[in-house]
């Protein structure tokens, strides 16, 4: 090749690329509207670049297609056609009383973000990964702790790519926590600063394919949907599955175990990585659908299980070692230790039902502790988005001061506890409570302030009230 033959080549590509320029800068002409198609009535956004034909019209790809097919095979007869119920043809004589606006529809509009994201491909440092979950999530520090460092490591190592011959390995993590502890909620906090696409998941409805439930694949198909059908996108977001302690390898059953022992074998090329065909935009494959193939490599996997009697396994372990030693006066200390479970080893685990293989491609392991009085307490009010800052800007939108004493929040809290299902129970508790006060405080104009007391809470008496430039009132209920 001639250096001329690179000159005509650059002339091309130049007015290819000015063409393309002044294509998009009709694009960028947006008016907040997209054209549909005359026929079938479907947007741009899905059918494809629209086909303009005189006077407005636009017909999609598919509907023209659809016509030419028509017209062309001779096998249909088109007086026949014309008589059918419900057959229409396209009359271009009608078509010039069409108003082009009636062609286009609304576009959605992008909603705003509510959080000022953290980029992945220049991931921050643990600390400020942490420093972000802070804002939302209450305690769990060990737990948030440990989550940034093997989030901060994944991306990273899916940043750094197979390049060199060190492989670092998968960050998977299992979460051990109660109910209600917050396991769901870090790991949609997480994906929501990180701006990676998430699918939650619960291991009891996965089976292995061929059983009636979900085939253990349409987890990706899931986050491919999460990721509006981008696979590269979803090759790099978060799958978490929940109640993974429900597939644990049964004890003592001669039964073939479909759901279980299968499933965490059926689990452990996911975990690790392979390619996975997935149907687009359905969540079962059939020879309607479209498949794509998603590879895992690159996906976070998040298992989290309350792991029920697991903290007897750790404490027969801790005590078998402690009484073949001289402590055995010790024994009786792991019976009140709160906080059994963060001994916990893969062995427990093992012992529990969850098999080797499947545990070793969790290579992050932590626990979440129960909550606390004080940690609900915590969690009602200081949270970016907490419970009662939502409830005090709704009642601020009327120009009402709502206010909670801290007897209040701690009887909250302890009905809370009562319910045993963690921070849970909070929203419940106190949308039960608030139905009054949001219907009879928009009622009066003049209340300026309303105080919720520990007694409004147990029934007991009614919240402080104060009128607008006016002493506090009780309000017996
Ligand atoms: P689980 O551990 O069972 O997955 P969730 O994450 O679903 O529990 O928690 C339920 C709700 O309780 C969450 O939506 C969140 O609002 C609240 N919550 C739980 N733990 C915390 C926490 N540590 N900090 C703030 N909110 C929390």
């Amino acid at each position: 090749m001639s250096d001329n033959d690179f000159m005509i080549i650059d002339e091309e590509e130049k007015e290819e690329k000015t063409e393309q320029s002044s294509k998009d800068e009709n694009d960028s002409k947006d008016d907040g509207y997209e054209k549909i198609c005359y026929i079938c009535h479907r947007p741009e956004s899905v059918t494809g670049k629209m086909i303009e034909l005189p006077n407005n019209i636009t017909v999609c790809p598919d509907c023209m297609q659809r016509s030419f097919d028509a017209m062309t095979n001779g096998s249909v007869d088109l007086s026949r056609l014309m008589n059918m119920p419900g057959v229409q043809f396209l009359n271009l004589s009608d078509l010039e009383n069409m108003q082009p606006k009636q062609q286009k529809i609304k576009k959605k509009k992008e909603k705003p973000k509510e959080f000022h994201q953290l980029d992945i491909r220049n991931i921050p440092a643990p600390h400020k990964i942490k420093a972000r979950l802070d804002e939302y999530v209450v305690g769990q520090e060990y737990a948030k702790k440990a989550m940034s460092v093997a989030v901060y490591n994944h991306y990273k190592r899916v940043a750094a790519g197979a390049s060199d011959d060190i492989e670092i390995e998968k960050s998977n993590m299992l979460m051990i926590g109660p109910t209600g502890s917050g396991k769901t909620y870090l790991v949609k906090t997480l994906a929501r600063l990180l701006d990676v696409p998430l699918a939650i998941t619960d291991a009891t409805s996965l089976t292995e394919a061929g059983y009636i439930g979900d085939d253990i694949e349409s987890v990706v198909s899931k986050l491919l949907a999460a990721a509006d059908n981008d696979v590269e996108k979803a090759e790099q977001g978060i799958i978490f599955i929940d109640e993974i302690d429900k597939i644990a390898k049964k004890h003592n059953s001669n039964q073939r175990d479909v759901s279980g022992e299968s499933v965490q074998q059926g689990m452990l090329k996911l975990l690790e990585g392979s390619d996975v065909e997935v149907p687009v935009g359905a969540n079962s494959k059939n020879a309607m659908v479209p498949l794509t193939t998603v590879n895992t490599k690159n996906i976070l996997f998040i298992c989290g299980g309350a792991f029920p009697d697991l903290e007897s396994i750790i404490k027969e372990r801790l005590q078998k070692k402690t009484s073949m030693g001289f402590n055995s006066e010790l024994k009786d200390k792991y019976e009140h230790d709160k906080d059994i479970l963060s001994k916990v080893t893969v062995e427990d685990l093992r012992k529990f039902g969850m098999i080797p293989e499947f545990l070793g491609r969790l290579p992050v392991i932590f626990t979440l502790k129960g909550l606390d009085k004080d940690m609900l307490v915590q969690i009602l009010k200081e949270p970016k988005n907490a419970i009662l800052k939502q409830y005090q800007k709704l009642l601020a939108l009327d120009e009402v001061k709502l206010d909670f004493n801290d007897g209040a929040l701690e009887a909250i809290a302890e009905k809370a506890m009562e319910k045993d299902t963690g921070a849970r129970a909070l929203r419940a508790i106190i949308e039960e409570f608030m139905l009054d006060i949001m219907y009879e405080i928009p009622k009066d104009d003049s209340i300026g302030e309303v105080t919720i007391t520990r007694e409004y809470i147990q029934g007991t008496g009614g919240p402080v009230i104060q009128l607008r430039g006016q002493e506090a009132l009780l309000l017996e209920s």
